[in-house]
């Protein structure tokens, strides 16, 4: 017994390293059989998340990966709190509502602070309300004038994979526009040629995914405008604002993308976007409540009140919706556009620089969408290297760049893309560019003979 005790007492005073727990290898795939200390247990893992690289360096994701240290305490003082129960946490319901109804006003909604809308774990699971939505709505639009409604579809430019999601589970069929030489999204002319009377909504996307433009939304509602006006159709339009929804309206106020075209019901937006939320946050919000069909609304009365609850989780962690309350707090209007016109410069110079190193050319180069740059390789010219080959010498560096193909029908060109966030510098972008130089002259000096492929680079992309 003594004996145990003092091999206990020495174990405490062990450097984690030299600890039996750490003598050999953790389980890996079968369940660990015996406790172990907290220390020990928190060390290997934090260790083990080096190999994940810096996230600071993923210049691939759109989400953020700087945070006030404010947010981080914020997070902390949230770890316990359900986003379900607002009965019991009312303050944390509060400031969900008051974080909706703000953004139907910087929407421009009619009816801000009347109008319906809620926070979501991303723009995925809003995206999936917002169709959902569109689909009950046309439903009923149908059954009223006695037609059949087994045949919905939804048009959409070149979207991020939830909108594929969307359609399949919901049986919907997805007209998807696809890219054609240059035109690398949706204008209306495309979206006239898609539309009839089983369409249950136009999503046209403010930052696309792979090119990081806005897409025409006035351009859109207009000609749907006129095409009500000639035909009576009345097709309602779900703006997929991930990026863009915070975005323009502090940089581009004047963009008309929003409530103030009649047409546009919902838009959803990521918090953990350019909203500059911590990961887990979104928001879908209806311009009127009547846009949000009543029977997609479930009453809960088992938490304590009659609480109305629109999401596909039930619990769900709370913390980002207060961070995101935070930052509207923090930082206004006026915070948000200077955080992301910084970005917009950085982006902005890389974009002028990487055109002017000679191989390539820029496709989109930080201005009227995204702060994000875009390019390809020059045609015609053999380059000796692939951008695929440059992303993986970036890596080297710890920088991730993607490189990658577009969606249909532009399969055949390859590009390489950069989304600038809050965090990443006009000093960090500096290093990345002397990088980015090396690496090209490295190629330069020692062309492969056989380029990489987006396969065997590992395609990685969001
Ligand atoms: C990121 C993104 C999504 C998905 O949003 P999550 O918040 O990651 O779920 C949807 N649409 C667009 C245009 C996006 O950029």
């Amino acid at each position: 017994m003594l004996h145990e005790k003092e091999i206990i007492r020495e174990s405490l005073g062990d450097s984690i390293y030299s600890s039996a727990d750490l003598s050999i290898a953790m389980p890996k795939y079968t369940f660990p059989l015996k406790e172990h200390s907290p220390r020990h247990a928190y060390q290997v893992i934090s260790d083990e998340l080096m190999l994940d690289g810096n996230s600071r360096q993923n210049l691939a994701t759109f989400c953020q990966t700087w945070l006030e240290p404010e947010i981080h305490d914020i997070m902390n003082l949230t770890i316990d709190k359900n986003m379900i129960d607002k009965d019991e946490y009312p303050q944390t319901a509060e400031l969900e509502e008051r974080c909706v109804h703000m953004l139907a006003s910087l929407w421009n909604s009619p009816n801000a602070t009347n109008t319906l809308g809620t926070s979501t774990t991303g723009s995925s699971e809003a995206a999936m309300l917002g169709g959902m939505a569109l689909l009950w709505k046309w439903r009923e639009r149908q059954k009223a004038a006695g037609k059949p409604i087994d045949k919905p579809n939804l048009v959409t430019g070149p979207v991020q994979i939830c909108w594929h999601k969307f359609t399949r589970y919901w049986d919907v069929e997805h007209r998807e526009i696809p890219m054609e030489g240059d035109r690398l999204i949706m204008n209306a002319e495309e979206v006239l040629k898609r539309v009839d009377e089983n369409t249950i909504g136009v999503v046209p996307t403010l930052g696309v995914t792979f090119t990081c433009d806005y897409e025409p939304v006035k351009e859109v509602s207009d000609a749907l405008d006129k095409l009500e006006k000639e035909t009576g159709l009345n097709i309602p339009i779900h703006v997929d604002g991930a990026s863009g929804g915070f975005l323009a309206p502090f940089v581009d106020p004047d963009l008309e993308w929003d409530f103030r075209l009649p047409r546009v019901k919902s838009i959803n937006t990521s918090g953990h976007k350019f909203g500059l939320a911590p990961l887990g946050v979104g928001w879908v919000i209806w311009r009127d409540k009547e846009d949000l069909p009543e029977d997609l609304i479930f009453w809960v009365n088992y938490l304590g009140g009659n609480m109305p609850t629109f999401a596909l989780n039930f619990s769900r962690p709370g913390g980002q919706i207060v961070a995101q309350y935070y930052n509207f707090l923090r930082l206004g209007k006026e915070g948000y556009r200077k955080i992301h016109q910084a970005c917009y410069d950085v982006a902005q110079w890389l974009a002028d620089e990487i055109g002017k190193l000679g191989p390539f050319e820029i496709i989109y180069d930080g201005r009227g969408g995204i702060p994000a740059l875009a390019w390809k390789l020059k045609e015609g010219v053999d380059h000796g290297f692939t951008l695929f080959d440059l992303a993986d010498r970036l890596r080297t560096r710890g920088w991730l760049v993607p490189a990658y193909t577009l969606p249909a029908n532009r399969e055949d060109l390859a590009i390489q893309r950069i989304l600038v966030k809050h965090g990443f510098s006009k000093d960090l972008a500096s290093l990345l560019m002397k990088d980015y130089v090396d690496s090209v002259n490295h190629f330069t000096k020692h062309p492969v003979a056989v380029p990489l492929t987006e396969e065997e680079s590992g395609g990685f992309k969001h």
